[in-house]
């Protein structure tokens, strides 16, 4: 037994794959730690449950190695599930959510269930991975055994405490792995409208993704088949716009407060 302990979680719900998988590969090198939420959450971003009680089911036997619970929660909830109130008192080193069925790539990890978790427990200073695997192409079994090595490479160099990545794997064969930024994404028809059998309106959103060409991002690396990897940091005070917004206090509201 090693001394390592990982934390996993995702968005997609207990029964996924990605996840499956990934502990059984991640078993191999760490102690793990499963919580999860009990169904699809994906695009539920950070949210945490607030008004109804979350409860925690262990579930043993588990669908793979380790110690696996189940939450009625979101996956941000999850991550405080586990690191104060399940391991409050050895916090794990690594925690890891996905791997996604699906990329999250640009804008779109501020939706994502499986990005935000990860920055949930960066908030908590926990090193913290996000993982996304594009569909159609490479099995989820291949993508966790390749993501599986690259975290426990990161954890034998000594795994900075302020970690934070999101990993985006291509469908299609790996021709490396490239550290990029976040790219942009624009939505054509988000809201999609329909009649539903009675009658009544309801509406669906999606629409396809568009991206602005962007060289160093994390979709133009994953449309050229590179696996990409973005370092992410979650504080967003914008500091550029003060000078200007202090020259407008001074104008506009200032008077106003007199
Ligand atoms: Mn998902």
């Amino acid at each position: 037994m090693t001394s390592l302990r990982v934390l996993l979680t995702n968005d997609d719900g207990y029964l996924a794959d990605g996840l499956r998988l990934l502990a059984t590969e991640i078993a191999e090198w760490a102690e793990v730690w499963v919580v999860t939420p009990d169904r699809e959450r994906s695009g539920s971003g950070r949210s945490i449950t607030l008004y109804q009680p979350l409860r925690l089911t262990r579930l043993d036997p588990s669908p793979a190695p380790g110690h696996w619970h189940l939450a009625n929660g979101t996956p941000a909830d999850c991550v405080n599930l586990a690191l104060h109130y399940l391991l409050p008192e050895q916090p794990p080193d690594l925690v890891v959510s996905g791997i996604n069925h699906g990329l999250n790539l640009g804008d779109d990890v501020n939706y994502s269930g499986t990005v935000q978790a990860a920055c949930e427990a960066h908030h908590f200073a926990v090193p913290a991975v996000a993982l996304s695997q594009e569909l159609g192409g490479r099995s989820m079994a291949e993508s966790a055994q390749l993501c599986s090595k690259l975290l426990r490479a990161v954890m034998e160099r000594g795994c900075p405490r302020r970690l934070l990545l999101s990993v985006n794997v291509p469908a299609g064969p790996l021709l490396g792995i490239r550290l990029t930024r976040l790219g942009r994404r624009v939505y054509r028809d988000v809201v999609v409208a329909k009649t539903d059998p009675r009658g009544v309106a309801y509406y669906w959103l999606g629409g396809k993704p568009q991206w602005e060409d962007d060289p160093g991002t994390d979709q133009e690396a994953v449309l050229s088949g590179y696996a990409s990897v973005t370092p992410l940091r979650t504080a967003s005070t914008d500091v550029e716009s003060l000078p200007e917004l202090e020259a407008m206090v001074a104008d506009a509201w200032s008077p106003l407060l007199r």
